[in-house]
């Protein structure tokens, strides 16, 4: 029986090389539950040494191997193939970032936003306590935000000519309000700024496209809450 292959449709960009950009199709043999990143891994190993595209983790933790598939930011390590109308898997980097080649997209510019004093760290849901290890009194866990960069490339408003911090950086200032009330003025106060949360729109395409569950416009929504009553509890 015939095996059954999908064709991959790769947005590819070389500067100098390929530029501009290009697609070029990849036709891939499908194994059970092919994730996007095995199939990427499969043509660089058996038809182009030189596709350039990042990974790390493999499971929805690193973040670094977001790409928008099919017109869709997402993970490609755990964006199962399913059989596709037409057969076709449409690739392309990240928008708003630059692209360094094929799916490779540089993010230092996203990580320049985020402060490093602020933690990655955040209150865990407390269960009871007979389910914790012993002497431990208190769970704290790492914030959901994988810095994946989903969230950016989806929303429409960061294209726009005025600048905008975007969703991600919202959802960890709103996260680090909660965890450090005592600079809790400090951080309105970023987010209050002409590019913070008054540039979004209400699009929610941050969240649509979120992969972890940060939720990102919700964050927003909870930052302007607060900035226009920062006595209100939350
Ligand atoms: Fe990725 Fe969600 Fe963090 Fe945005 S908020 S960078 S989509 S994990």
């Amino acid at each position: 029986m015939a095996r059954k292959t999908v064709l991959f449709r790769i947005l590819r960009y070389k500067p100098g090389h390929i530029d501009p950009p290009v697609y070029q199709d990849f036709k891939v043999h499908l194994t059970p539950a092919m994730s996007v990143l095995d199939a990427l891994e499969s043509i660089r190993l058996t038809q182009d040494a030189g596709l350039m595209y990042r990974h790390c983790c493999h499971h929805a933790s690193c973040g670094t191997c977001a790409c928008i598939i099919d017109g869709v930011p997402a993970l490609a390590c755990t964006t199962r193939i399913e059989a596709p109308a037409g057969g076709i898997i449409t690739l392309e980097p990240l928008a708003q970032h630059r692209c360094v080649g094929d799916l490779a997209v540089d993010t230092n510019d996203f990580f320049e936003d985020f402060d490093p004093r602020w933690t990655s760290l955040r209150k865990g849901e407390q269960g009871p306590a007979s389910r914790r290890p012993e002497g431990v009194n208190q769970l704290t866990r790492l914030e959901n935000c994988i810095e994946c960069g989903c969230c950016v490339s989806a929303c429409p408003v960061i294209p726009e000519k005025d600048p905008f911090l975007g969703p991600a950086v919202l959802a960890a200032v709103n996260n680090e309000r909660r965890n450090r009330p005592r600079d809790a003025a400090t951080l309105l106060a970023l987010a209050a700024r002409s590019d913070g949360t008054r540039r979004c729109k209400r699009h929610i395409a941050c969240s649509r496209v979120c992969p972890s569950k940060v939720y990102p416009a919700r964050q927003i929504a909870d930052l302007q809450r607060a900035i226009e009553d920062p006595s209100a509890k939350q």
